[in-house]
């Protein structure tokens, strides 16, 4: 992972509430929680944003989703539903540029896309 606050968290240089980890990927509670559950799916592979995914690395994409909808499975909250989401760049408000996935949940959330 590239040396972003998220590699230092993967490095365990600074506390997080880590919900799951594999080989593959890591997985943290938000610190800035925007729902009920605010959950981090990281790869470990250095990926500045979404733009920076290579083809080969699709199945890696594929492994991020899989990860966030067993986590929801298993919190109980798959039924009731959740969003996913991946900012790139500015315009989307990222601000960590190392890949990561937004699963919230917990809460009927706001529609739309302002
Ligand atoms: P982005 O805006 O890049 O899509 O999302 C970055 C996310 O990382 C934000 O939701 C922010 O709250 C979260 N974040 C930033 N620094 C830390 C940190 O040190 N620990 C944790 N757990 N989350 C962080």
């Amino acid at each position: 992972m590239n040396d972003t606050i998220f590699g230092k968290i993967l490095r365990r240089e600074i506390p997080a509430d880590i919900v799951y980890e594999d080989d593959d990927l890591i997985a943290f509670k938000d610190i800035s929680p925007q729902a009920p559950v605010h959950v981090l799916f990281v790869p470990k592979a250095p990926i500045a944003t979404l733009n920076d995914l290579q083809p080969n690395q699709a199945e890696l994409l594929g492994k991020l989703f899989l990860a966030a909808a067993a986590y929801a499975k298993r919190q109980g909250f798959a039924d009731n539903g959740y969003r996913c989401v991946i900012n790139c760049n500015s315009h989307a408000g990222q601000t960590v540029f190392q890949l990561h996935l937004h699963l919230l949940a917990g809460a009927p959330l706001r529609s739309g896309f302002g």
